[in-house]
């Protein structure tokens, strides 16, 4: 028996697992390797205080040496999760495993746009991921859709090495930071406002979009090789239905100021819970709140 199993091991769940640590509670933490953390996709983190500059990756690596020692961390798919007032069990692909208290930091995946031409030509053009893979993109002319921090820091990556980058946003405002408009303002990307793609056309590989004015009505043939599909985020909450753990219209965990979720004794962290910041700072000191909040759980 555990005292805490952590599910996720990004920001939210690691640092969990480092503050548990240090209460010398008997922890085991599930990393799925079919699914990591969004973290290790994260180009340069700029955000992070004490760190000027750091690839998603190397934080991640450096967060994971530092509870390698002191934590037991198993690559095994969680798929069911079994709640009863003594503990709370817990079902892999392989085994089951038992704790006395649980943390949710299983993250999102992103969000698909359903547009025609989007599943046919994925991998063939079609990226969820600018990060990962804009290096494909050398020379090549590129669409971005969306207007949140997401679209508008790959448009700007792509801008460094693509031949020629459009952001296509729906609305006539971004949704991203400020001081990102404001570089995306002086940076060599088109901006098509009011616009929404309509299909994807190809052959085997992507070779233009459709796009649709949505004042003018007009609509539009655009030359391109990449479509970069940048629009947020959907949480990896799906698992926890059968717990009966609240969650918001999207799909967020709903969780209190100390990360306690409806249930007894589980709690969430990161990005999986309806937080107002998707960040890798607010995702860790979740993380730190829910192991207080979990240690205070198995000794109450
Ligand atoms: P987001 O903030 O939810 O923005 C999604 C964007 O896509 C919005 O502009 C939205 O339009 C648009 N959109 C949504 N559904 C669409 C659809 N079906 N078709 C066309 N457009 C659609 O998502 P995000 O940019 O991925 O960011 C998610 C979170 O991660 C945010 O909290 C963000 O701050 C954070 N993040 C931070 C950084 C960083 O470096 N600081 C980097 C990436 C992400 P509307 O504006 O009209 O709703």
């Amino acid at each position: 028996m555990y005292d805490i199993i952590i599910i996720g091991a990004g920001p939210a769940g690691l640092t969990a697992c480092l503050f548990a640590e240090r209460q010398c509670m008997n922890v085991l933490i599930f990393d799925n390797i079919e699914s990591p953390s969004n973290l290790s996709t994260a180009y340069d983190i700029e955000n992070y205080p004490g760190i000027e500059h750091i690839s998603g990756k190397e934080l991640l690596e450096k967060m994971k040496k530092q509870i390698e020692d002191g934590c037991d961390i198993r690559n095994e798919k969680v798929i069911e999760i079994i709640n009863t007032d003594k503990k709370k069990i817990i079902k892999t692909e392989t085994d089951t495993y038992e704790a006395k208290s649980l943390i949710i930091a299983t993250g999102l995946v992103h969000r698909k746009a359903n547009i025609e031409g989007e599943n046919k030509f994925l991998g063939r053009g079609v990226s969820y991921c600018t990060i990962c893979d804009a290096p494909l993109f050398k020379n090549k002319d590129v669409v971005v859709i969306g207007g949140g921090d997401s679209a508008v820091k790959g448009a700007l990556l792509l801008s460094e090495i693509a031949n020629s980058v459009k952001l296509i946003h729906r609305r006539d405002e971004l949704r991203a930071e400020k001081i990102l408009y404001k570089k995306i303002m002086k940076d060599n990307v088109d901006i098509l406002w009011n616009s929404v793609v309509q299909k994807i056309n190809g052959d085997k590989f992507v070779s233009g979009i459709e796009v649709k004015n949505l004042k003018t009505k007009k609509t539009t043939k655009i030359k391109a090789d990449g479509v970069f599909i940048e629009i947020g985020f959907t949480p990896l909450s799906e698992l926890m239905k059968n717990t009966g753990i609240k969650t918001d219209v999207n799909g967020f965990i709903i969780v209190d100021k100390e990360q306690r979720t409806n249930i007894g004794g589980i709690f969430a962290a990161g990005d999986v819970t309806n937080s107002p910041l998707k960040q890798v700072i607010t995702a860790c000191s979740d993380g730190a709140i829910a192991a207080n909040s979990a240690y205070k759980y198995v000794n109450r």
